[in-house]
This record gives structure tokens, C-alpha cells and sequence, in this order.
């Protein structure tokens, strides 16, 4: 079988990217290893960027959320802070909405299967070659993948690459607070926080650093009072060394592009699918397509070594001591996005 792209992957990024490039005309196939639909294990939080972003891209995708505004958050059990933001976080359950965006895909012709892929081969004329589970061979102009942090395609460009950090969740029963709760501490290694979102029909509460174990995930869950449940983790790969190719792009988690503070990563995903789509169709390198979004990742590399420092909770201690000055960080943080 040919195509001109193949789409691994129908996540955010992947099914976003094939919406674009479906759109624009371009012979497309996106396959993918799971039935839908299927979960994903993610808070589900949509920040106002993320929100704006989508409506701009799919104008008529309606998707069920639970909006949120209230925040809640606690700085090593020691300060505590409650502010409301300007846009709510909408609070979706990935299983329903990842189903919704692969069907925006679907709804305007779109060409998707449910197939995994194992390896990938370049062919001397350019072309690249993916080879699925199942032996069947499909020849293709280009490759995306966006299969995620354990990403088959980043392996085939990068054999070397390491999963990133794991994170683990649990689905409680929702309480009567439509509030986020968040809670950083020095105890967690880089990059680690407590979290509990509230989506439609249940609680996701979650805890996720470089050092998480099952017990470590458990001894949080229960210092935060959160009763035992069904732990389920994911790997959350984090890496600026992306390995360009001129036909074959990484996208969203497979491309290690979620925040490196917050490890948010459906807004980098929806953009990465954007500037992935851009580069094929108008015949542009990523690297100049997605300019914008790889300038971010070092900030926020450099950022994040700072704000997970000893100073860094110094400063994180005393601003959180003024609600009015981080509901104004948090605002413009959420708001704010490369174009
Ligand atoms: C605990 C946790 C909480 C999070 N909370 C948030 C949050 O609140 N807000 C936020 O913005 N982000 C959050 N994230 C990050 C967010 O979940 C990811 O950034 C986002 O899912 C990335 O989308 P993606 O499409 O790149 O990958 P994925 O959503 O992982 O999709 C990848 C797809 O590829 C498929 N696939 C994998 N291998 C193959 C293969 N070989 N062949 C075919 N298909 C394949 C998979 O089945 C899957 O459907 C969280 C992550 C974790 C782990």
C-alpha cells in the first residue's frame, strides 16, 4: 500500500495533524495500536492556550469538560494559597475526548486504521517504508510520528533514547469542590507535584517525579488522603535532543515536547501537529515550521533547573504567600502561547 503521510499515532497530536492535513487535500492514513475508544492516563486539564488553540485549528469540534477556576496550592505542606483565574482549565476525560478528535478526523474522509507499527525503512528514492505488526509493508513520503513517549518512531531515529519520568494516576470519587488542587514540594525530585483534577464523572489525582515508585506514588497518595485505588502510570519522555529528519517528524509526547515544569503536553501536541502539517504541505523544513516551539523547550529546560532549585522554592514560598501576584503568573501562563 502507498500514501503520501502516515500518521502513527491518534492522540492530540496525531489525530490533530491528520485533521490538517486532510483539510489541506493531502492523501493521508493515521493508524493506531488501540481501539477506541481508549483511555489515556492524563489529568485532562485544557488550560486557556490549549482551549483557544483547538477551537482555532477544528472551529467546530464540541467536546464535553468540566470547567474549572478554582485553584488550590501547597507548597510543601507549609504555605497554602486559593485564587481564581480568569479562563477556567477545562477538565476533559481523555478517553471521551481523544474518541471526539479522532472522529472530527474521521467526519471529513479521513482514512484511519487500527494497526501498530514496528519498524520503519528508508528507501534509496527518499521514501520511507513503515512496516506494521501485522507484516504489511506501506510506502510513504512521509512519516509522523506521534505514538507517544514510548514512540517506535523516535526508537527507529534515536535507539538510544531514554522513557522520561513516570507518572502515576488514580480515579477517585469526585468531592464537592470543583477546585484543582496542586502541591509541589522540596521532598520531590525535579519536576514533581501532587495534583488532583477534577474531570465530569470522577476525581484523577496523581503524583509523578524521577524517583516514582509505586510505594513512593502510594506514601503521597496517602499523606494527601486519597484512598487507595487502581494506580495506573505512564512514562512522560522530556528531551530537548529531537532528532531531525527530513521525512520523518516527531510530534506531542513521541517528540519529548511537554512543559518541563508543568509536564502539561496537549497544547504542545495540538501546535507540534500544526507546524508538522504546515512543514508537509507547504514544503518546509520542521525545524523552521516548528521554530518557535523548539526556541521554548530550551527556555523552559533552563527554566524548570531554576524553578525546582533551593531558591526556586524560596521564591516559589513568598510569592505563594500573595495570591493576587500568582493568579497573575498563572493567568499570563496560561493565556500565553508561541504562534
Ligand atoms: C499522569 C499524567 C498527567 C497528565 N496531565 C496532563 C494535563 O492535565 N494536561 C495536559 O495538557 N497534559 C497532561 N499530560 C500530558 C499529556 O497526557 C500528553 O502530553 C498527551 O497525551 C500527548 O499526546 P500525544 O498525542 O503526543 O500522545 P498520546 O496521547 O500518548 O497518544 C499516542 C497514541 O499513539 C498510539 N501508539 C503508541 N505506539 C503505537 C504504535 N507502535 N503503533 C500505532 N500506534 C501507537 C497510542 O495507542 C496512543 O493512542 C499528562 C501526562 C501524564 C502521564
Amino acid at each position: 500500500m502507498n500514501t503520501d503521510v502516515l500518521v502513527v499515532g491518534a492522540g492530540p497530536a496525531g489525530a490533530m495533524c491528520a485533521y490538517l492535513l486532510k483539510k489541506a487535500g493531502v492523501d493521508c492514513l493515521l493508524i493506531d495500536l488501540a481501539v477506541f475508544p481508549r483511555d489515556k492516563i492524563c489529568g485532562g486539564g485544557l488550560t486557556s492556550k490549549t482551549w483557544h488553540l483547538l477551537l482555532q485549528l477544528m472551529p467546530d469540534f464540541n467536546y464535553a469538560f468540566n470547567p474549572v477556576s478554582d485553584v488550590h496550592l501547597d507548597i510543601d505542606g507549609k504555605v497554602q494559597c486559593d485564587f481564581t483565574i480568569d479562563d477556567p482549565i477545562r477538565i476533559v476525560q481523555r478517553r471521551v475526548f481523544d474518541h471526539a478528535l479522532l472522529q472530527q478526523y474521521i467526519a471529513i474522509g479521513g482514512a484511519f486504521r487500527h494497526e501498530a507499527l514496528n519498524t520503519l525503512e528508508e528507501q534509496a528514492d527518499g521514501s520511507v517504508v513503515a512496516i506494521l505488526k501485522s507484516g504489511e509493508r506501506i510506502t510513504c513520503r512521509y512519516v509522523v510520528g506521534a505514538d507517544g513517549s514510548n514512540s517506535r518512531v523516535r526508537r527507529y531515529l534515536k535507539p538510544d533514547t531514554d522513557r522520561g519520568i513516570l507518572a502515576m494516576e488514580q480515579y477517585v470519587e469526585k468531592r464537592p469542590e470543583n477546585r484543582i488542587d496542586v502541591q509541589l514540594s522540596e521532598s520531590y525530585t525535579r519536576g514533581g507535584y501532587f495534583y488532583r483534577f477534577p474531570a465530569n464523572e470522577f476525581d484523577a489525582v496523581g503524583f509523578g517525579d524521577t524517583a516514582t515508585t509505586l510505594e513512593r506514588f502510594r506514601r503521597i497518595m496517602r499523606e494527601q488522603g486519597v484512598p487507595a485505588g487502581k494506580e495506573r502510570g505512564a512514562y512522560i519522555y522530556l528531551s530537548n535532543d529531537y532528532p531531525l529528519h527530513s521525512h520523518i517528524i516527531l510530534i506531542g509526547d513521541a517528540g519529548g515536547f511537554a512543559n518541563r515544569i508543568t509536564c502539561e503536553g496537549i497544547y504542545n501536541a495540538f501546535c507540534t501537529a500544526r507546524n508538522a502539517a504546515r512543514a508537509i504541505i507547504e514544503q518546509r523544513p520542521f525545524s523552521e515550521t516548528n521554530a518557535a516551539i523548539f526556541r521554548k523547550m530550551r527556555r523552559e529546560e533552563r527554566a524548570s533547573n531554576y524553578f525546582y532549585s533551593h531558591t526556586g522554592f524560596i521564591v516559589l514560598r513568598w510569592i505563594c504567600s500573595h495570591p493576587s501576584l500568582i493568579k497573575k503568573i498563572f493567568d499570563r501562563k496560561m493565556k500565553r502561547g508561541p504562534q
